[in-house]
């Protein structure tokens, strides 16, 4: 059985798909307020339609709205560049009657390769270019022990939800582009050993998926076993949509706060959220993959309250079970807390008791109309343990972006640490413990291998 673990906002539940009923749909007096309030660029994370190039080896088409029309003309060159370079994320530039190859990743610009600058010279960038993925995907599986799907390979029956039966619809698989290998690389150098099983041995597979796995969800990307019971990344055909192969490359307009729901992600991030999905699964916290099911729950409830989440009392959601737990108190004298919902549009966050009742703003019991309401920057202000990103609609998908947030850079370490200090704690208690799992302890008890201050992994003293 494969969890779904949904990372960014952009896997949210697409309730919307019908493109305009988002507007149409029904909203009380509250939203209608609160969409006034709260930043209308938040709709973007449900996410732009993707746009799909006029490649004819590529089987995403499963809507007909954003296709190109079939044209009689012949495309032109330039036409023909343009498409290349949205579809590959490089550049062509012309020099000396020659098209040169080039791509923006780590930090700077790398010229790839030159082709003719005509026709049949883009034509030949294609095979050019295939040839720097298999090389680039060869060098990934020698250097951290990861595989990547085939063109054409099956992933998974469709669904229709998460929930849902299959559907008598396999999705496939594309083979990767380079730049997404460019952003699995840097994610992967920070990553270790959570690109490995908790066996020791076996590396997580990618998948490129030509279509959606799960057709009401909007997902860039998503960690779970896949068909062969191996850990492995599936990256949504709205991975297209991200533009940044690592973090380095962000232009200073992209570099908002981690805080900002707006911020950009890159192939990196992303990719480290991921594999902190891997890490909280190898360390016995997902019950639906571990080997102890009562243990897994109870480890991952202690986990989750650590982290300032209590679990739901009164009735099991589909989707919601867990309760933020803010720095007010209720007038029983118990912590307030909050039931995150979403609306379609956005997260709001309902006081609500673990045991059951909606609460107002001044910590007293009242009918559901006159519960308070937070929305997402006004609950991070809340919170007793301050979420580490905009990404907290539950502590699943915060703790992967504590992850992130651990592993990716001083930048993000240091906003972590100092944001929040006991997340911080866990992270750095959590990535000991899985380096434990992989490199075994001493005698005494101590670790053979433990984390450098440079984040390297080194041998233990
Ligand atoms: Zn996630």
């Amino acid at each position: 059985m494969s969890t779904e673990h949904f990372p960014r906002a952009f896997e949210l539940p697409n309730n919307n798909s019908d493109s305009n009923t988002s507007q149409a749909a029904p909203v009380n007096a509250f939203w209608n307020q609160y969409e006034t309030l709260a930043s209308g660029s938040r709709a973007l994370r449900q996410g732009t339609p993707t746009k799909l190039l006029a490649d004819a080896g590529s089987a995403q088409s499963n809507g007909t709205d954003n296709q190109r029309q079939p044209s009689s003309n012949e495309p032109s060159l330039l036409q023909l560049e343009t498409a290349f370079e949205q579809e590959h994320k490089v550049k062509i530039s012309s020099a000396n009657g020659k098209f040169v190859y080039s791509m923006q990743y780590e930090g700077s610009v790398h010229n790839l390769f030159e082709t003719n600058a005509d026709k049949a010279g883009l034509d030949s960038a294609s095979a050019n270019l295939k040839s720097l993925v298999s090389d680039e995907e060869s060098s990934l599986t020698s250097t951290f022990h990861v595989s990547f799907a085939k063109q054409g390979e099956v992933v998974t029956d469709q669904k229709e939800t998460a929930d849902s039966k299959p559907l008598p619809h396999q999705v496939t698989a594309r083979d990767p582009e380079l730049f997404e290998l460019e952003g699995i690389k840097a994610a992967l150098e920070k990553s270790a050993p959570s690109n490995i099983a908790s066996d020791g041995k076996t590396g997580v597979k990618y998948y490129c998926l030509t279509e959606k796995p799960i057709l009401g969800i909007d997902s860039f990307a998503t960690f779970q076993n896949d068909k062969d019971s191996k850990p492995s990344v599936y990256l949504w055909p709205k991975f297209n949509e991200i533009n940044i192969a690592t973090e380095k490359d962000r232009t200073s307009a992209q570099n908002l706060p981690f805080s900002d729901g707006d911020r950009p992600e890159s192939v990196e991030g992303a990719m480290i959220h991921e594999l902190g999905h891997h890490q909280f699964m190898k360390l016995g916290f997902d019950p639906k993959n571990s080997k102890n099911e009562t243990a897994s729950v109870t480890a991952q409830t202690q986990l989750f309250e650590k982290m300032g989440w209590l679990p739901r009392l009164d009735e099991k959601d589909a989707d919601y079970n867990w309760l933020l737990v803010g720095k007010s108190k209720d007038d029983n004298g118990q912590p307030a807390t909050y039931l995150p919902s979403f609306t379609g549009m956005f997260f709001s966050f309902g006081r609500w008791q673990q045991k059951g009742g909606p609460v107002d703003e001044h910590g007293k019991r009242v009918p559901a109309d006159k519960m308070q309401q937070l929305g997402e920057d006004q609950m991070v202000a809340e919170a007793k343990i301050k979420p580490p990103t905009w990404y907290f609609e539950n502590p699943e998908e915060e703790y992967a972006e504590a992850v992130r947030m651990y592993r990716m850079n001083d930048e993000s370490r240091r906003s972590l640490m100092q944001g929040s200090p006991a997340l911080y704690s866990l992270m750095k208690e959590n990535d000991q413990r899985e380096l434990d799992q992989m490199y075994g302890t001493n005698a005494d008890g101590s670790s053979k291998k433990v984390r450098s201050n440079d984040f390297k992994i080194v041998e233990g003293k």
